[in-house]
């Protein structure tokens, strides 16, 4: 059994979990992960040799930082962990690879796939000015190279980590001009009895707020029509407010996105089919609750198969390695399995309850003008895809993809491709999950012209 080539992409916390468990199992799996160290997106670390107090880093999640990190060393000589390696495509049962000694392919027996999640961008006046930066990406910047992203900062964004990052700028000495969530307060009451299912998750975000609000810093919900102005880069951000006045708060930088999105392209080039999450509005791999997709041996776990969280993605990552023995033949602690799929169903039900306290804020798509960049890779505005949606007759995704280049550049629709299709659907007064989605294509992240992949 130790020569079944089993490959888990990501070192995320869901990556991290599906690793060691694999390796109890008795498997030695391959790692994969672009970046330099594990930890994902959460447990981000800083580069070699700059490390910093993980109370400093991390905050309340210090320990479970710790925990995942130490596992990297736990596994090391067990595993065969391929750093600073993108995975950029999935071909039948093989994955290619960059990494520092150049191109690559990687034959898999068996695949978990723990790729996490990116900020969700949505357009609006001024998106693209420089000192726009996404809301996680503010964070990455403060967690990761210990600086922010400006000295007078707005953020804007309809998600729980609005009041996080918000925080974290504030105790890192940076003026927080504004607090703006798009999403109305009183949903955060109706979202409260499923969010009791994690009371010491839920007591967290009311302390980010509560402390944001003791500290003074100006907080509003419930805002529409944003707008970042400046010359040359943003100073400004005018809003409107639940009451219907409009206003201008002054900075020298925006954090702003609008929740998160599931990174799917590499299920999809696995050939997984997918479902569409009303919860989230977006598609998802088809799974089991162990994370099987539909692809005998190939496995999602994580914020990657849909949104759930570090801690989830934890669980979820064992879950798969368990899967992924059993279908082995391998002996599965069945205990263990069970135990792990009761939290996860705990945790679906904060979930379902974070959903109901942000959910879409549809009225900022609903509000914008027709010569709002959507497409910042082509420089397509949001103009062009209502007219193919109206007059062209694009019924989904890919057809107004083909009709205006959306989704057609370097970022290959991962930035614009969620806003897209809520245009889309608006656009032609239909259900969401009628718009599609984009097919996933490769190279799923930029890569560099090498000699050897033209040949
Ligand atoms: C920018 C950002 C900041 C966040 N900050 C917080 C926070 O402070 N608190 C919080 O509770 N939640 C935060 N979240 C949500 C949190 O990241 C997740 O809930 C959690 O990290 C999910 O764990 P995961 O293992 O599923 O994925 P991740 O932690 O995202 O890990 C996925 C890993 O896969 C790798 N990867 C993806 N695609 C490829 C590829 N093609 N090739 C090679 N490697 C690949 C990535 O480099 C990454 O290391 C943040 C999310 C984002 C996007």
């Amino acid at each position: 059994m130790s020569d079944t080539r089993v490959v888990v992409v990501g070192a995320g916390p869901a990556g991290m979990r599906a690793c060691a468990a694999l390796v109890a199992a008795g498997l030695t799996p391959i790692l994969i992960d672009e970046a330099a160290r594990s930890g994902g997106r959460i447990y981000q670390q800083p580069p070699q040799g700059a490390a910093r107090p993980g109370r400093e880093l991390y905050g309340f999640e210090a320990a479970k930082a710790a925990r995942i990190h130490a596992l990297e060393a736990q596994l090391a000589g067990r595993i065969d962990h391929r750093r600073e390696t993108l995975v950029w495509n999935c071909f039948e049962d093989a994955l290619d690879l960059l990494g520092p000694s150049g191109p690559s392919r990687q034959p898999f027996d068996a695949l978990i796939l723990a790729t996490g999640a990116t900020d969700l961008a949505l357009p609006f006046p001024g998106w693209t000015l420089p000192g726009v930066y996404a809301l996680g990406g503010a964070q990455i910047a403060l967690k990761t190279q210990g600086c922010g992203i400006g000295r007078r900062v707005v953020f804007l964004g309809a998600g729980p980590l609005l009041p996080l990052v918000a925080w974290q700028y504030v105790q890192a000495g940076a003026d927080v001009a504004a607090v703006l969530d798009a999403t109305p307060f009183a949903a955060k009451l109706r979202g409260l009895p499923n969010m009791l299912f994690a009371p010491a998750t839920l007591a967290k975000g009311a302390y980010y707020v509560a402390r944001l609000l003791a500290a003074g810093v100006p907080m509003a919900w419930g805002v529409g029509g944003p707008r970042a102005e400046g010359d040359g880069r943003v100073e400004r951000v005018h809003f409107v407010t639940a009451g219907g006045d409009a206003r201008v708060v002054a900075c020298d930088a925006l954090g702003a996105s609008f929740g998160l999105r599931s990174e799917t392209q590499l299920a999809d080039l696995a050939g997984c089919d997918f479902v569409f999450d009303r919860r989230t509005r977006q598609y998802v791999p088809a799974r089991d609750v162990a994370g099987r997709t539909s692809r005998r041996f190939v496995y999602v776990a994580g914020d990657g198969a849909g949104i759930g969280g570090a801690d989830a993605a934890e669980l979820a990552g064992e879950r798969a390695a368990l899967a992924l023995a059993e279908d082995l033949g391998l002996p599965v602690d069945v205990n263990r399995a069970a135990f792990l799929d009761g939290r996860l169903a705990r945790l679906d039900r904060f979930r379902r309850g974070l959903e109901t306290a942000y959910p879409f804020p549809a009225h900022l798509l609903r509000d914008i003008g027709d010569d709002t960049m959507l497409c910042r890779c082509e420089g397509i505005a949001v103009g062009a895809l209502r007219a193919a949606a109206r007059d062209k007759g694009a019924p989904e995704l890919n057809r107004a993809k083909a009709f205006t280049r959306i989704g057609m550049g370097r970022c290959q629709g991962r930035m614009c491709g969620r806003a897209a299709a809520e245009l889309l659907a608006a656009a032609r007064g239909e259900d969401l999950a009628r718009a599609g989605r984009l097919r996933g294509q490769p190279p799923v992240k930029p890569i560099p012209m090498i000699p050897e992949l033209l040949s």
